[in-house]
């Protein structure tokens, strides 16, 4: 008995840290949390890559160089990988990560940070949403913006006006309570209802609110094809006014009559920048968004519910006037049949799904013309409608787009669940189909290049200091992918499959992907304001 307890004590005493030994774990008294052993370091700066050891402690980065494996309480061999940043995704609608912490979408492709809150839509009380995140992390660090169509609809429902004296005030002070609450912008989406009523002095007035505390303006522009070129116009006047930066979300030509205008578009940033106003964009590396089949009728055929559609859809006098309102829409964006459109899910008949509305006319029509194919999507319309993905942008455009170094990579993504309808694949392949198609298979821009743009180009943008960089210091959110092998596998039509060759995740130096797989591991912060810093 004596004996046995002596041993226990000499053990004690060892543990306790008084002398190394062999009894003493690696954990405990190992200078480094974690070591990234021998992978190619991609700093997030545009750098080249070389090969060094990246150590963490504390969950930050404590040094990067060549590091002795036996200072490491664990090592990930990243021999042969590259070790990036974790990739920040400035534009995205995951509003509902709180219900869905995983954020598995996200984790799986390399995204440690999220800012949520774009396009004018964003939780009306942004206090108690972080408040939420800081009492049930998730996986992922999140900010978010407020939105203006959120605000206006607070005030003023869905009234097609301006604003009266009194509303405005009111409306400035919920953007003005949501920035003291943590938010780090003000966002709008000025092609959806109530945010298209707005006029531009009621945005610049509302921006302000949100440019006085350091806040950056984010816009879903008013048009991205036909009228692209005023739209941009409108975007940076804000930034204009109010003296702070600006981030036009998801730039895109989406009209095939005005492909090549994402030449002006970036001509427009420049002058700009030029003039110093801080104005960037991001995008999303896809030729084609999905929306409904609903969208390509007018909107007055969609009004008053399925009853009211079928009875327009089933007279013939209408039906005749729905088809050449149907025409003139798409001639309005250079297109004259509904080819461009695929059927992404059907449920009626789910065999059409993946064919082109000029397959579907073929089949159920017999015939391809314009006519057979408006036919066909009436029937569609008249069983309740499909998801549908529009091919609408241009290789050229997107590639041009994405070689402008002021252009960040964001999905437009929000918090996505398996197996839950069909989302567009950006949410779940977004930046490994730029590591993978447009860096190592196209040459569109260089791996340096792709990771700055997911990296330090949006954390210096949006102010997220300590983040965006691998330097001694800074916030240990890392990405370790294989650059041989990174890709997107989630399809138009199979969009609920995770990105591949990303065997690790860390964020604020905590594993969040192992060996490809995600770990329960919640380490998310809230990154809030900089200017106001509550806590
Ligand atoms: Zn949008």
């Amino acid at each position: 008995m004596r004996i046995l307890r002596l041993v226990a004590c000499v053990a004690a005493c060892v543990t306790g840290g008084l002398a190394a030994g062999p009894l003493t774990s690696a954990k405990q008294t190992a200078r480094y949390d974690l070591v990234i052993a021998g992978g190619t370091v991609v700093d997030g700066t545009g750098s080249a890559g070389s090969i060094k050891d990246v150590a963490i402690r504390d969950g930050r980065i404590a040094a990067i160089g060549r590091i002795p494996r036996s200072q490491a309480a664990q090592v990930i061999d990243a021999a042969g990988l590259v070790v990036s940043p974790g990739f920040i995704d400035v534009h995205t609608h995951a509003d509902n990560l709180v219900e869905r912490p995983a954020a598995s979408n996200f984790v799986r492709m390399g995204v440690t940070t999220i800012v949520a809150g774009n396009c004018g839509s964003s939780a009306l009380d942004v206090g108690v949403a972080l408040a939420a995140l800081r009492e049930n992390p998730a996986a992922i660090n999140f900010a978010t913006l407020v939105g203006h169509n959120t605000v206006r609809a607070a005030v003023m429902g869905s009234e097609n006006r301006p604003p009266k004296a009194g509303e405005l005030t009111r409306m400035r002070s919920l953007v003005w309570k949501a920035m003291a609450d943590g938010a780090v912008g003000f966002s709008t989406g000025l092609q959806y209802v109530p945010g298209t009523y707005a006029k531009a002095p009621e945005i610049i007035d509302l921006a302000r609110v949100a440019a006085n505390v350091g806040g950056i303006y984010t816009s879903h522009m008013r048009n991205e094809g036909t009228e692209l070129e005023q739209a941009i116009a409108e975007t940076i006047r804000v930034g204009e006014s109010t003296g702070e930066r600006v981030e036009i979300s998801h730039l895109k030509v989406d009209s095939p009559n005005r492909w090549g205008a994402s030449e002006k578009a970036l001509a427009m940033i420049d002058a700009a920048r030029r003039k110093g106003i801080a104005v960037k964009a991001d995008q999303y590396a896809y030729t084609a968004a999905s929306s409904s089949l609903g969208i390509r009728f007018p909107s007055w055929v969609l009004e008053g519910g399925q009853a009211k559609i079928a009875e327009r859809l089933n007279t013939p006098a209408t039906w005749e006037k729905i088809k050449v309102e149907m025409a003139a829409l798409l001639a309005e964006r250079g297109l004259r049949d509904l080819s461009f459109a695929v059927v992404a899910l059907y449920k009626p008949d789910p065999s059409v799904n993946g064919l082109s509305m000029l397959q579907v006319a073929q089949r159920r029509k017999g015939s391809d013309s314009a006519d057979a194919q408006f036919e066909a999507a009436r029937e569609m319309l008249l069983e309740g409608g499909a998801s549908m993905v529009y091919h609408f942008m241009s290789d050229d455009d997107v590639d041009r787009i994405m070689k402008h170094p002021e252009v960040s990579i964001a999905s437009d993504s929000s918090v996505l669940a398996v197996g839950d309808g069909v989302p567009h694949p950006r949410g779940y392949g977004n930046n490994a189909r730029v590591l993978g198609t447009y860096v190592r298979v196209r040459h569109v821009i260089s791996l340096e290049e792709a990771v700055r743009k997911m990296t330090s180009l949006p954390a210096a943008h949006f102010r997220f200091a300590g983040r965006g960089v691998l330097a001694a210091g800074y916030a240990a959110d890392i990405a370790v992918f294989d650059p041989s092998r990174v890709a997107d596998a989630a399809t138009f039509d199979a969009p609920h499959a995770y990105a591949t060759g990303i065997p690790y995740v860390i964020v604020n130096g905590v594993v969040v992907v192992k060996n490809g797989t995600q770990t329960n591991a919640r380490p998310g912060q809230v990154i809030s304001n900089s200017l106001l810093q509550r806590k």
